[in-house]
Protein backbone atom coordinates (compact mmCIF):
# COMPACT_ATOMS: atom_id res chain seq x y z
CA UNK A 1 0.00 0.00 0.00
CA UNK A 2 1.54 2.95 -1.06
CA UNK A 3 0.36 7.15 -0.79
CA UNK A 4 1.56 8.13 -4.09
CA UNK A 5 3.98 5.43 -6.35
CA UNK A 6 5.54 2.54 -5.62
CA UNK A 7 9.00 2.18 -5.12
CA UNK A 8 10.76 1.65 -8.46
CA UNK A 9 13.76 0.72 -6.69
CA UNK A 10 14.13 -1.94 -9.18
CA UNK A 11 14.36 0.59 -12.44
CA UNK A 12 16.82 2.59 -10.50
CA UNK A 13 20.42 1.53 -11.12
CA UNK A 14 20.28 0.23 -14.01
CA UNK A 15 17.64 0.25 -16.42
CA UNK A 16 18.71 1.29 -19.80
CA UNK A 17 15.86 3.92 -20.34
CA UNK A 18 16.92 5.97 -17.32
CA UNK A 19 13.72 6.56 -16.08
CA UNK A 20 13.92 9.52 -13.54
CA UNK A 21 11.72 7.58 -10.73
CA UNK A 22 9.12 9.77 -8.40
CA UNK A 23 10.61 8.89 -5.07
CA UNK A 24 12.65 5.54 -4.30
CA UNK A 25 14.47 4.59 -1.29
CA UNK A 26 18.11 5.43 -0.17
CA UNK A 27 20.00 2.81 0.98
CA UNK A 28 23.71 4.25 1.82
CA UNK A 29 24.09 3.57 5.57
CA UNK A 30 24.28 0.82 7.49
CA UNK A 31 21.37 -1.18 6.19
CA UNK A 32 22.91 -4.09 5.04
CA UNK A 33 25.58 -4.23 8.26
CA UNK A 34 22.33 -4.44 10.67
CA UNK A 35 20.38 -6.84 8.69
CA UNK A 36 23.01 -8.80 8.33
CA UNK A 37 23.15 -8.98 12.15
CA UNK A 38 19.76 -10.15 12.54
CA UNK A 39 20.33 -12.66 10.08
CA UNK A 40 23.59 -13.94 11.58
CA UNK A 41 21.83 -14.03 14.88
CA UNK A 42 18.59 -15.42 13.95
CA UNK A 43 16.45 -12.33 15.42
CA UNK A 44 14.81 -12.06 12.43
CA UNK A 45 11.06 -11.80 13.80
CA UNK A 46 9.04 -9.46 16.22
CA UNK A 47 10.89 -9.73 19.04
CA UNK A 48 14.69 -8.38 19.11
CA UNK A 49 17.15 -5.17 19.75
CA UNK A 50 16.34 -3.40 16.90
CA UNK A 51 12.62 -3.59 17.62
CA UNK A 52 13.32 -1.65 20.47
CA UNK A 53 16.45 0.51 19.03
CA UNK A 54 14.22 1.88 16.42
CA UNK A 55 11.44 2.73 18.90
CA UNK A 56 13.87 4.80 21.10
CA UNK A 57 15.44 6.35 18.20
CA UNK A 58 12.06 7.73 17.00
CA UNK A 59 10.80 8.82 20.29
CA UNK A 60 14.36 10.49 21.32
CA UNK A 61 14.23 12.16 17.67
CA UNK A 62 10.65 13.85 18.80
CA UNK A 63 11.21 14.27 21.96
CA UNK A 64 8.39 11.41 22.89
CA UNK A 65 8.16 9.32 26.00
CA UNK A 66 6.72 6.73 23.97
CA UNK A 67 7.34 5.19 20.63
CA UNK A 68 5.67 1.70 19.63
CA UNK A 69 6.29 0.13 16.30
CA UNK A 70 3.75 -1.39 14.45
CA UNK A 71 3.42 -3.13 10.91
CA UNK A 72 2.46 -0.61 8.61
CA UNK A 73 1.03 3.55 9.16
CA UNK A 74 -2.14 1.95 8.51
CA UNK A 75 -2.03 -0.43 11.47
CA UNK A 76 -0.81 2.35 13.44
CA UNK A 77 -3.68 4.55 12.62
CA UNK A 78 -5.99 1.44 13.10
CA UNK A 79 -4.69 1.18 17.22
CA UNK A 80 -4.04 4.83 18.14
CA UNK A 81 -7.76 5.61 16.94
CA UNK A 82 -8.97 2.59 18.95
CA UNK A 83 -6.70 3.92 21.90
CA UNK A 84 -7.70 7.31 21.55
CA UNK A 85 -11.37 5.49 22.77
CA UNK A 86 -13.18 5.42 18.86
CA UNK A 87 -16.56 3.72 19.03
CA UNK A 88 -18.34 2.39 16.56
CA UNK A 89 -20.61 5.13 14.71
CA UNK A 90 -19.14 7.75 16.28
CA UNK A 91 -17.46 10.86 14.30
CA UNK A 92 -14.03 11.51 13.41
CA UNK A 93 -12.60 14.57 11.48
CA UNK A 94 -10.31 13.93 9.06
CA UNK A 95 -8.53 15.85 5.97
CA UNK A 96 -10.38 14.76 2.87
CA UNK A 97 -7.15 15.67 0.82
CA UNK A 98 -5.06 12.55 1.88
CA UNK A 99 -3.96 9.39 1.03
CA UNK A 100 -6.92 7.08 1.83
CA UNK A 101 -5.30 5.59 4.81
CA UNK A 102 -6.65 7.40 7.73
CA UNK A 103 -10.62 7.14 6.45
CA UNK A 104 -10.25 3.56 6.06
CA UNK A 105 -8.56 3.24 9.93
CA UNK A 106 -11.42 5.11 10.86
CA UNK A 107 -14.00 2.74 8.97
CA UNK A 108 -12.39 -0.54 10.54
CA UNK A 109 -13.30 0.70 14.21
CA UNK A 110 -17.10 1.11 12.30
CA UNK A 111 -16.87 5.15 12.69
CA UNK A 112 -17.87 7.47 10.58
CA UNK A 113 -15.40 10.24 8.77
CA UNK A 114 -16.27 13.60 8.44
CA UNK A 115 -14.15 15.09 5.37
CA UNK A 116 -12.50 18.75 5.39
CA UNK A 117 -11.82 20.30 3.01
CA UNK A 118 -8.00 21.84 2.40
CA UNK A 119 -6.65 25.34 3.21
CA UNK A 120 -6.05 26.96 -0.06
CA UNK A 121 -2.55 28.30 0.54
CA UNK A 122 -1.04 25.59 2.24
CA UNK A 123 -3.19 22.93 0.87
CA UNK A 124 -3.51 20.88 4.63
CA UNK A 125 -6.83 20.61 6.43
CA UNK A 126 -8.67 23.89 6.81
CA UNK A 127 -8.47 24.40 10.94
CA UNK A 128 -11.06 26.94 10.34
CA UNK A 129 -13.61 24.56 9.29
CA UNK A 130 -13.41 22.49 12.60
CA UNK A 131 -13.28 25.18 14.58
CA UNK A 132 -16.50 26.64 13.01
CA UNK A 133 -17.90 22.49 12.80
CA UNK A 134 -17.08 21.87 15.91
CA UNK A 135 -18.99 25.46 17.23
CA UNK A 136 -21.96 26.07 14.87
CA UNK A 137 -22.86 22.67 14.13
CA UNK A 138 -21.81 20.43 17.33
CA UNK A 139 -23.64 20.91 20.84
CA UNK A 140 -21.88 19.77 23.82
CA UNK A 141 -24.10 17.50 26.40
CA UNK A 142 -23.51 15.72 29.28
CA UNK A 143 -19.53 15.63 28.99
CA UNK A 144 -19.73 15.08 24.87
CA UNK A 145 -19.79 16.21 21.64
CA UNK A 146 -22.50 15.58 19.25
CA UNK A 147 -23.07 16.60 16.02
CA UNK A 148 -27.04 18.42 15.68
CA UNK A 149 -27.46 16.67 12.84
CA UNK A 150 -26.43 13.10 12.30
CA UNK A 151 -27.02 13.21 16.14
CA UNK A 152 -23.55 10.67 16.29
CA UNK A 153 -20.98 11.47 18.62
CA UNK A 154 -17.79 13.36 17.82
CA UNK A 155 -14.80 12.14 19.16
CA UNK A 156 -11.60 12.82 17.46
CA UNK A 157 -9.77 15.01 15.25
CA UNK A 158 -7.23 13.71 12.90
CA UNK A 159 -5.06 16.06 10.56
CA UNK A 160 -2.97 14.90 7.98
CA UNK A 161 0.22 16.67 7.64
CA UNK A 162 0.39 16.17 3.82
CA UNK A 163 3.27 16.03 1.43
CA UNK A 164 6.09 17.10 4.49
CA UNK A 165 4.15 20.42 5.59
CA UNK A 166 2.56 20.66 8.97
CA UNK A 167 -1.42 21.96 9.38
CA UNK A 168 -1.64 24.78 11.20
CA UNK A 169 -2.53 22.85 14.26
CA UNK A 170 -3.22 25.99 16.36
CA UNK A 171 -6.91 26.45 16.15
CA UNK A 172 -7.76 22.70 15.72
CA UNK A 173 -5.40 21.73 19.13
CA UNK A 174 -7.48 24.71 20.78
CA UNK A 175 -10.98 23.65 20.03
CA UNK A 176 -9.99 20.13 20.89
CA UNK A 177 -9.28 20.88 24.13
CA UNK A 178 -12.30 22.95 24.81
CA UNK A 179 -13.92 19.69 23.99
CA UNK A 180 -12.30 17.09 25.35
CA UNK A 181 -11.72 15.47 21.82
CA UNK A 182 -8.18 13.57 21.55
CA UNK A 183 -6.42 14.78 18.20
CA UNK A 184 -4.34 11.99 16.70
CA UNK A 185 -2.07 13.69 14.30
CA UNK A 186 -1.13 11.72 10.73
CA UNK A 187 2.32 12.65 10.55
CA UNK A 188 3.07 9.48 8.57
CA UNK A 189 4.32 12.29 5.00
CA UNK A 190 6.05 14.58 7.71
CA UNK A 191 8.78 12.95 9.95
CA UNK A 192 11.45 15.72 10.75
CA UNK A 193 8.43 18.54 9.60
CA UNK A 194 8.03 21.04 12.46
CA UNK A 195 5.13 23.07 13.58
CA UNK A 196 6.29 26.78 15.29
CA UNK A 197 9.71 24.88 16.04
CA UNK A 198 8.37 21.72 17.21
CA UNK A 199 8.34 18.22 15.20
CA UNK A 200 5.05 17.20 14.12
CA UNK A 201 3.98 14.32 15.68
CA UNK A 202 4.62 16.47 19.12
CA UNK A 203 0.91 17.95 19.30
CA UNK A 204 -1.39 15.22 19.31
CA UNK A 205 -2.47 12.46 22.43
CA UNK A 206 -0.91 10.10 19.75
CA UNK A 207 0.83 10.54 16.59
CA UNK A 208 1.31 7.94 13.91
CA UNK A 209 3.88 7.55 11.14
CA UNK A 210 4.67 5.16 8.68
CA UNK A 211 7.99 3.81 7.38
CA UNK A 212 6.54 2.45 3.57
CA UNK A 213 8.53 1.99 0.40
CA UNK A 214 8.19 5.46 -0.34
CA UNK A 215 8.30 7.53 2.74
CA UNK A 216 11.22 9.76 3.91
CA UNK A 217 12.37 6.82 5.68
CA UNK A 218 11.87 2.99 4.69
CA UNK A 219 11.86 -0.08 6.34
CA UNK A 220 10.47 -2.00 3.30
CA UNK A 221 6.38 -1.32 5.31
CA UNK A 222 6.62 -0.77 9.18
CA UNK A 223 5.39 1.97 10.81
CA UNK A 224 4.99 3.83 14.33
CA UNK A 225 2.58 4.80 17.58
CA UNK A 226 4.12 8.02 19.60
CA UNK A 227 2.40 9.30 22.98
CA UNK A 228 3.96 10.66 26.19
CA UNK A 229 1.04 8.91 27.63
CA UNK A 230 1.98 5.67 29.44
CA UNK A 231 -1.78 3.92 29.48
CA UNK A 232 -2.47 4.70 25.78
CA UNK A 233 1.56 3.36 25.07
CA UNK A 234 1.01 0.37 27.14
CA UNK A 235 -2.77 -0.34 25.25
CA UNK A 236 -1.57 0.34 21.88
CA UNK A 237 1.90 -2.34 22.70
CA UNK A 238 -0.83 -5.28 23.98
CA UNK A 239 -2.86 -4.63 21.51
CA UNK A 240 -0.43 -4.68 18.57
CA UNK A 241 0.89 -7.96 19.75
CA UNK A 242 -2.52 -10.42 20.01
CA UNK A 243 -3.00 -8.98 23.29
CA UNK A 244 -1.07 -11.73 24.90
CA UNK A 245 -1.68 -11.55 28.89
CA UNK A 246 0.68 -13.98 29.91
CA UNK A 247 4.29 -14.61 29.30
CA UNK A 248 4.07 -17.96 29.18
CA UNK A 249 0.57 -19.24 28.47
CA UNK A 250 -1.37 -18.35 25.47
CA UNK A 251 -4.02 -16.55 27.27
CA UNK A 252 -5.07 -13.40 25.85
CA UNK A 253 -7.29 -10.94 27.64
CA UNK A 254 -9.43 -9.16 24.61
CA UNK A 255 -9.36 -9.27 20.77
CA UNK A 256 -5.90 -8.14 19.43
CA UNK A 257 -4.09 -7.58 16.28
CA UNK A 258 -0.57 -8.79 15.01
CA UNK A 259 0.43 -5.68 14.06
CA UNK A 260 3.95 -5.88 14.90
CA UNK A 261 7.19 -4.58 13.13
CA UNK A 262 9.63 -7.40 12.80
CA UNK A 263 13.52 -6.75 14.04
CA UNK A 264 14.38 -7.18 10.24
CA UNK A 265 12.14 -4.39 9.36
CA UNK A 266 13.64 -1.68 12.89
CA UNK A 267 17.44 -2.75 11.48
CA UNK A 268 16.29 -1.31 8.51
CA UNK A 269 14.65 1.50 10.35
CA UNK A 270 17.53 1.95 12.67
CA UNK A 271 20.06 2.45 9.58
CA UNK A 272 17.24 5.05 7.57
CA UNK A 273 16.85 7.46 10.93
CA UNK A 274 20.87 7.84 11.72
CA UNK A 275 20.36 9.22 8.09
CA UNK A 276 17.20 11.47 8.42
CA UNK A 277 18.77 14.72 8.77
CA UNK A 278 20.60 13.93 5.55
CA UNK A 279 17.76 13.05 3.87
CA UNK A 280 15.77 16.45 5.07
CA UNK A 281 18.64 18.17 4.28
CA UNK A 282 18.50 16.91 0.41
CA UNK A 283 14.41 16.64 0.47
CA UNK A 284 14.86 20.65 1.52
CA UNK A 285 17.37 21.19 -1.37
CA UNK A 286 15.35 19.98 -4.31
CA UNK A 287 13.23 21.91 -3.33
CA UNK A 288 15.11 25.07 -3.16
CA UNK A 289 16.23 23.94 -6.76
CA UNK A 290 13.24 23.43 -8.29
CA UNK A 291 11.48 27.06 -6.83
CA UNK A 292 14.38 28.95 -8.00
CA UNK A 293 14.24 27.05 -11.31
CA UNK A 294 10.37 27.09 -12.40
CA UNK A 295 9.67 30.54 -10.22
CA UNK A 296 9.33 32.18 -13.81
CA UNK A 297 7.16 29.53 -15.29
CA UNK A 298 4.03 30.66 -16.49
CA UNK A 299 1.03 28.31 -15.19
CA UNK A 300 3.05 27.06 -12.43
CA UNK A 301 2.14 27.19 -8.32
CA UNK A 302 5.45 26.64 -6.33
CA UNK A 303 4.85 24.02 -3.30
CA UNK A 304 4.11 26.96 -0.40
CA UNK A 305 6.01 26.58 2.73
CA UNK A 306 4.17 28.81 5.40
CA UNK A 307 6.01 31.63 7.88
CA UNK A 308 5.12 29.00 10.78
CA UNK A 309 6.13 25.73 8.95
CA UNK A 310 9.33 24.31 8.28
CA UNK A 311 8.56 20.99 5.51
CA UNK A 312 10.64 18.63 4.83
CA UNK A 313 9.44 18.50 1.32
CA UNK A 314 8.71 14.83 1.33
CA UNK A 315 6.97 14.86 -1.96
CA UNK A 316 7.80 17.96 -4.36
CA UNK A 317 4.52 19.15 -6.02
CA UNK A 318 3.09 22.12 -8.00
CA UNK A 319 0.02 23.50 -9.26
CA UNK A 320 -0.13 23.55 -13.17
CA UNK A 321 -3.05 26.27 -14.48
CA UNK A 322 -3.75 24.74 -17.56
CA UNK A 323 -4.96 28.17 -19.34
CA UNK A 324 -1.64 29.79 -18.65
CA UNK A 325 0.77 26.68 -19.29
CA UNK A 326 -0.88 25.68 -22.64
CA UNK A 327 -1.76 22.03 -20.60
CA UNK A 328 -3.57 20.57 -17.80
CA UNK A 329 -1.76 18.49 -15.33
CA UNK A 330 -2.26 14.94 -16.39
CA UNK A 331 -1.66 15.94 -19.86
CA UNK A 332 1.91 17.15 -18.45
CA UNK A 333 1.98 13.95 -16.80
CA UNK A 334 1.92 12.27 -20.00
CA UNK A 335 3.92 14.39 -21.57
CA UNK A 336 7.02 13.56 -19.33
CA UNK A 337 6.33 10.48 -18.73
CA UNK A 338 7.32 10.22 -22.68
CA UNK A 339 10.49 11.74 -21.73
CA UNK A 340 11.14 8.92 -19.49
CA UNK A 341 10.16 11.14 -16.53
CA UNK A 342 7.97 9.96 -13.80
CA UNK A 343 5.15 12.16 -12.01
CA UNK A 344 2.11 11.56 -10.36
CA UNK A 345 -1.30 13.19 -9.10
CA UNK A 346 -2.79 13.75 -5.68
CA UNK A 347 -4.71 11.89 -4.02
CA UNK A 348 -8.67 11.84 -5.55
CA UNK A 349 -9.99 13.56 -2.13
CA UNK A 350 -11.52 11.31 -0.15
CA UNK A 351 -15.23 12.75 -0.06
CA UNK A 352 -14.87 11.33 -4.17
CA UNK A 353 -13.89 8.20 -3.38
CA UNK A 354 -15.86 5.31 -4.25
CA UNK A 355 -14.53 3.91 -0.92
CA UNK A 356 -16.30 6.24 1.53
CA UNK A 357 -19.57 7.33 -0.47
CA UNK A 358 -21.85 10.06 1.05
CA UNK A 359 -19.79 10.96 3.82
CA UNK A 360 -20.11 14.37 5.49
CA UNK A 361 -18.02 16.69 4.13
CA UNK A 362 -17.40 20.66 5.47
CA UNK A 363 -16.34 22.49 2.42
CA UNK A 364 -14.66 19.76 -0.33
CA UNK A 365 -14.12 22.46 -3.60
CA UNK A 366 -10.41 23.39 -2.76
CA UNK A 367 -9.13 19.81 -2.28
CA UNK A 368 -10.95 19.45 -6.00
CA UNK A 369 -9.05 21.77 -7.19
CA UNK A 370 -5.59 20.89 -6.08
CA UNK A 371 -6.47 17.30 -7.28
CA UNK A 372 -7.18 18.59 -10.79
CA UNK A 373 -4.11 21.03 -10.85
CA UNK A 374 -1.59 19.23 -8.59
CA UNK A 375 1.43 17.04 -10.25
CA UNK A 376 4.25 15.61 -7.97
CA UNK A 377 7.82 15.92 -9.22
CA UNK A 378 10.68 13.72 -9.18
CA UNK A 379 12.13 14.29 -5.69
CA UNK A 380 14.14 11.35 -4.48
CA UNK A 381 16.54 12.02 -1.53
CA UNK A 382 19.47 10.60 -4.07
CA UNK A 383 18.26 12.81 -7.33
CA UNK A 384 20.90 13.58 -9.00
CA UNK A 385 21.60 17.45 -10.02
CA UNK A 386 21.69 16.54 -13.83
CA UNK A 387 18.35 14.63 -13.21
CA UNK A 388 17.15 17.45 -11.54
CA UNK A 389 18.02 19.65 -14.19
CA UNK A 390 16.70 17.17 -16.84
CA UNK A 391 13.30 17.80 -15.36
CA UNK A 392 13.41 21.46 -15.24
CA UNK A 393 14.55 21.28 -18.77
CA UNK A 394 11.46 19.47 -19.84
CA UNK A 395 8.87 21.45 -17.79
CA UNK A 396 10.36 24.39 -19.48
CA UNK A 397 10.30 23.30 -22.88
CA UNK A 398 6.56 21.49 -22.58
CA UNK A 399 5.79 25.53 -20.98
CA UNK A 400 7.16 27.13 -23.85
CA UNK A 401 5.51 24.70 -26.34
CA UNK A 402 2.46 24.88 -24.53
CA UNK A 403 2.71 29.07 -24.73
CA UNK A 404 3.35 28.64 -27.99
CA UNK A 405 -0.13 26.98 -28.86
CA UNK A 406 -1.84 29.66 -26.78
C1 LIG B 1 1.55 6.31 3.63
C2 LIG B 1 0.44 6.88 4.41
C3 LIG B 1 -0.23 6.14 5.38
C4 LIG B 1 -0.14 4.68 5.57
O1 LIG B 1 1.03 4.11 5.76
P1 LIG B 1 1.29 2.58 5.37
O2 LIG B 1 2.57 2.34 6.08
O3 LIG B 1 1.40 2.53 3.88
O4 LIG B 1 0.17 1.76 5.89
C5 LIG B 1 -1.19 6.77 6.16
N1 LIG B 1 -1.51 8.05 5.97
C6 LIG B 1 -0.90 8.79 5.01
C7 LIG B 1 -1.30 10.21 4.88
C8 LIG B 1 0.08 8.23 4.19
O5 LIG B 1 0.64 8.96 3.22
Amino acid sequence: MHGLAKPLSAHKPTSPSRLIPLCVPEIRGNEWRYLKECLDTGWVSTVGAFVERFEQSLAERLGARYAVATASGTSALHVALLVAGVQPGDEVLVSTLSFIAPANAIRYLGAWPVFVDAEPTTWQMDADQVVSFVERECRWQDGALWNRTTGRRVRAVLPVHILGHPVDLAPILDVAQRYELPVIEDATESLGARYRGTPVGRFGRLACFSFNGNKLLTTGGGGMIVTDDDQLAQRARHLTTQAKADALEYIHDEIGFNYRLTNIQAALGVAQIEQLDDYIAAKRQIAATYAAELRDLPGITLMPEASWAESVYWMYTVLIDDAQFGMDSRQLLRELSRRNIQTRPLWQPLHQSPAHPGMLTLGGSVAERLYRDALSLPCSVGLTREDQETVIAALGELAERGGSAR
